[in-house]
């Protein structure tokens, strides 16, 4: 069964690339950062401070996430048995998933629902450690990587399309304040693995993008 890593910052364009990638290929996506953002949004649901780590984890005994996915490819993640893809993409979860994401019980409480997944058929995972972590025998593992201006842009227009009201500025510096707290932090720091192979697209349309990475994994698998 192949495993297909794409690890990188926010805005970056993991999530497009991936999907497009699942369905060329006819592979599962599977979106981790809605995982932790699910947890986020519980913690946030019931006022737990998510700068005391213990009350986070103490609270993990009364989560469950789960995902499914539609016959189109589209994943849903559950709290509890709620469908709460309409709740987890707001800045403040965004903060939050980043907050919770960097403790340690966190990170092992969602680890098996991310392995499990990848028993079931071949996998286009997209995350932050996904290659190092997650995977470590990927196949295949990309790092994608933009431009902050760019990945600011483009958060900035998917927030505004989901009619959330917020700015550029803030957009932008939400995001840079993410990377720093996801690529400083010690468990599962946001690195590209070893042997992960570079795609800066900054520059590219998302069909280019697709191109390029289907390109680099030819070179490496059967498809
Ligand atoms: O990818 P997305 O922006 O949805 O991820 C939300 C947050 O979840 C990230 O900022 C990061 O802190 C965390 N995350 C993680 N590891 C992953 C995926 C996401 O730590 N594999």
């Amino acid at each position: 069964m192949y495993k297909i890593a794409i690890d990188g910052p926010s805005g970056s364009g993991k999530s497009t690339l991936a999907k497009n990638l699942s369905k060329k290929l006819g592979f599962v996506y599977v979106d981790t950062g809605a995982l932790y953002r699910t947890v986020a949004l519980h913690m946030l649901r019931e006022g737990i401070d998510i700068s005391n780590t213990a009350s986070v984890v103490d609270q993990l005994a009364f989560v469950k996430v789960s995902f499914r996915h539609d016959a189109d490819g589209s994943q849903h993640v559950y709290l509890n048995g709620e469908d709460v893809n309409a709740f987890i993409r707001t800045p403040e979860v965004s903060m939050a998933a980043s907050a919770v994401s960097a403790i340690k019980e966190v990170r092992a409480f969602l680890l098996d629902t991310q392995r499990d997944i990848a028993n079931t058929g071949n996998v286009v995972m997209d995350g932050r450690d996904i290659g190092t972590v997650i995977f470590p025998d990927a196949q295949v593992k990309l790092f994608l990587t933009a431009g902050n201006k760019e990945r600011a842009m483009r958060r900035y227009e998917e927030l505004r399309d989901k009619g959330q009201n917020v700015t550029l500025e803030s957009v932008e510096r939400d995001m840079l304040l993410r990377d720093s707290n996801d690529s400083g932090r010690k468990e599962a720091p946001a690195i590209p693995a070893e042997d992960a192979y570079f795609l800066d697209n900054s520059e590219l349309e998302p069909e280019e993008t697709l191109a390029r990475a289907l390109e680099i994994i030819s070179g490496k698998i059967d498809i």
